[in-house]
């Protein structure tokens, strides 16, 4: 089996910022991409216009954004791989790193596989009902789809994710209601006021949404007043969870510590985890940050000390 210095996994501003790092570096690094696990590139390829990367002071696509970090990282020869990594075995070193189609050992790894947005479970919404029908976690993914047009779309959540979605549905839709569980945003006060202040978009404070309902598509909706319990119907044609997310670690195995949410531990100011040569950078151990310059900066992080771990260990001179 093929073996690398520095295996990393994961294609998001982290793992692509890692791998420029590493490759830099003469680590010859080797990527896994992703494949059925999402977009590679991440979570920025769902994304429009970001507004706050330092260095874009007009601001840029997400999905540009993305492929000009891919490039960066193939400049310096970084390997990509097309692939899902199914498992890793971290038990016994070399670490082994089993993707859908190839499997390498590893001399030090770098995860940096993000999070997945969250979903409820909402009768109507579940597998085999509405979800992906009219139902999705996705606004900028799906937004555009035909049949949101011209409908009354509602958009759960409170923080960044919903109010920047809902704007963003008000492309498609007749109107967009934006329905949170309390009665004060969780948003950025200058993202929120955007959402506030467009003519297409109420928010529905102190509400759930309890069903969804229709034939063959999304009709309508249920929603609950948190504080009285009452529960009212309304016309929709799609609803968009915009709830958070949560690390995807599911390939690990419990091989790696997590916080109580899921994301996985490092030591403080490092990349470092509970497993010697094993580093993680970006969504999948930050709960808090999330944000793309932070990705980036800690890809960076791990591949440093990736780097200093390999030679320490006499792997590298
Ligand atoms: P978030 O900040 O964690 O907000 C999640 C929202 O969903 C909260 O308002 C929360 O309500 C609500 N929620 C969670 N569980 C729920 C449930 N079971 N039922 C109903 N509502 C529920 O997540 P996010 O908006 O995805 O943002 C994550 C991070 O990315 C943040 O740091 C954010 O600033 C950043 N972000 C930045 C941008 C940008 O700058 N362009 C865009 C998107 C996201 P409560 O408020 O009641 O807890």
């Amino acid at each position: 089996m093929e073996k690398r210095k520095v295996v990393i996994i994961g294609s998001g501003p982290a793992g692509y910022t890692a791998a420029i790092y590493a490759a830099r570096a003469n680590l010859s690094p080797l990527l896994y991409e992703g494949f059925m696990s999402g977009p590679a590139g991440g979570q920025l390829m769902t994304t429009t216009e970001v507004e706050n990367y330092p260095g874009f002071p007009e601001g840029i696509l997400g999905p540009n954004m993305m492929e000009n970090f891919k490039k960066q990282a193939m400049r310096f020869k970084t390997d990509i791989l097309t692939e899902d990594v199914k498992s890793v075995d971290l038990s016994s070193y070399p670490f082994t790193v089993v993707g859908s189609k190839t499997s390498v050992k590893a001399n030090s790894l770098i995860i940096s596989t993000g999070a997945t947005a969250k979903r409820l479970d909402i009768p109507g919404a579940r597998d085999g009902e509405f979800w992906q029908k009219g139902v999705t976690a996705c606004a900028i993914c799906d937004g555009a789809a035909p049949i949101f047009r011209d409908k009354h779309l509602f958009v759960i959540g409170g923080g960044d994710s919903a109010v920047e979605e809902a704007v963003f549905l008000t492309k498609y839709a007749s109107k967009v209601f934006l329905v949170h569980r309390r009665d004060e945003l969780r948003a950025s006060k200058i993202m929120a006021q955007r959402a506030m202040n467009h003519p297409k978009v109420e928010v529905l404070w102190n509400k759930r949404v309890v069903e969804v309902f229709g034939d063959n598509i999304v009709r309508g909706v249920v929603l609950q007043d948190t504080v009285t319990n009452k529960e009212q119907k309304y016309e929709a044609g799609g609803l968009f969870f915009a709830i958070g997310h949560l690390p995807n670690t599911d390939f690990l195995k419990g091989q790696l510590a997590t916080d109580e949410k899921g994301y996985l531990k490092v030591d403080k100011g490092s990349s470092r985890t509970n497993i010697e040569g094993v580093f993680a950078a970006g969504d999948v151990q930050d709960s808090i940050y999330r944000q793309a310059v932070t990705a980036a900066g800690s890809g960076c992080m791990a591949a440093l000390d990736a780097e200093r771990w390999l030679s320490e260990k006499g792997y590298i001179d």
